[in-house]
């Protein structure tokens, strides 16, 4: 089928002009002034479902204060979680430092250039695997994400769903077959920036495409339709009311989240489900769950959190308490100063204004 596809298409000469417009055109980015394949790890795992511009400051003060892979290893996971707040998907820092701490046990602190063994480590896909391998180690393996997949469908014209694993797969094929074997990193990373900067998913700028005369896509006037994607299932709506609950010496009570699943050992407010326990028995609820009495007062306000299978629906109400103390382990009191010391995801960050 690959062979197919490509029968026709000139690779060598697509292969000259994306790498000679990506030489000329790629943008100054923090995480392209070395090959360090532990940088080019931290750049890829930021940037997955983040926007470059997002990414940058994140990257510049996680490289500043974890400069090499053992930094990384050695620190406090909470300390880590801390310099992740607000970029989310927060499991993909905690793979990444387990991953890391695997290389410093298993590798000698040295991230493997081997494709098994890179890619049996924690949170390394095969997007993330086939970028490690080409731009720090110069292997001519594919990288195929989203961007890249747009990019390939539009130039081969495929009218398969991109939304199916076993289409990714077939992608991997064609970008195998693509690939630059004498400059497989600047390949990769065109792909990726023209698909960044030229090839977007709305009003692509075929004019001013280095690659427009192999586009068969834009061709036959097709660009607008591809790639084709079936929609992803509607997101559940879960309905919490989170509580601001404060002592008499004006601290407020967190909690910290399990240490697997959604926000895994992120910090938040206590979030009572309203829709199984109902409006009436929130204090109840509060008491049999944490052992802590509450008495709630007013409405501060109602945000939203959208994640990718589900989306929160949160009410915030204000609370008080006379404990001073929790017994229940997931629990603290602390001051409104040390809230700054603890990892929040952004919905929960936002709530702090009402404090
Ligand atoms: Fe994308 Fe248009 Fe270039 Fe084709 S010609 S690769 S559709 S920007």
């Amino acid at each position: 089928m690959t062979e197919k596809i490509l029968q026709k298409f000139n690779i060598d000469a697509f292969q000259k002009k994306l790498i000679e417009w990506f030489q000329d055109n790629k943008r100054d980015l923090p995480w392209r002034h070395d090959q360090d394949p532990y940088k080019v790890w931290v750049s890829e795992i930021m940037l997955q479902q983040t926007q470059v511009d997002t990414v940058i400051p994140y990257f510049q003060r996680f490289i500043a204060k974890y400069p090499s892979l053992y930094d990384l290893a050695y620190a406090d996971e909470q300390e880590v979680l801390k310099m992740w707040e607000g970029l989310g998907y927060y499991s993909r820092v905690r793979n990444l430092q387990n991953a890391v701490r695997e290389v410093v046990d298993e590798y000698g602190g040295e991230v493997p250039d081997d494709p098994k063994k890179l890619g049996k480590l924690k949170g390394v896909g095969p997007y993330t695997k086939g970028a490690i391998l080409s731009i720090a180690f110069d292997q001519p393996q594919p990288a195929v994400d989203g961007n890249v997949m747009r990019v390939l469908s539009r130039v081969l014209k495929i009218e398969d769903d991109i939304a199916q694993p076993k289409v990714k797969k077939q992608f991997e094929g064609y970008a195998e077959a693509l690939i630059s074997h004498d400059d497989p990193s600047s390949f990769n990373q065109g792909l990726m920036e023209l698909g960044a900067l030229v090839c977007t998913p709305k009003e692509p700028m075929c004019m001013f495409c280095p690659v427009q005369e192999h586009c068969l896509a834009f061709q036959e006037g097709l660009e607008e339709n591809l790639p084709v994607k079936s929609k992803a299932k509607k997101q559940k709506k879960i309905h919490y009311t989170v509580l601001l609950i404060r002592n008499g010496k004006n601290e407020c009570l967190i909690e910290k989240r399990p240490d697997n699943g959604l926000l895994a050992n992120m910090w938040q407010f206590p979030m009572v489900p309203v829709d199984e326990i109902g409006r009436d028995h929130m204090a109840n609820w509060f008491q049999m769950e944490y052992g802590i009495d509450v008495e709630l007062s007013a409405k501060k306000g109602d945000l939203k959190h959208v994640f990718t299978h589900i989306i929160w629906q949160l009410e915030v109400v204000e609370a008080r308490t006379k404990s001073d103390q929790a017994e229940d382990e997931r629990l603290c009191f602390v001051s409104r100063d040390e809230l700054d010391d603890y990892p929040f995801p952004v919905s929960h960050q936002k709530m702090m204004q009402y404090l």
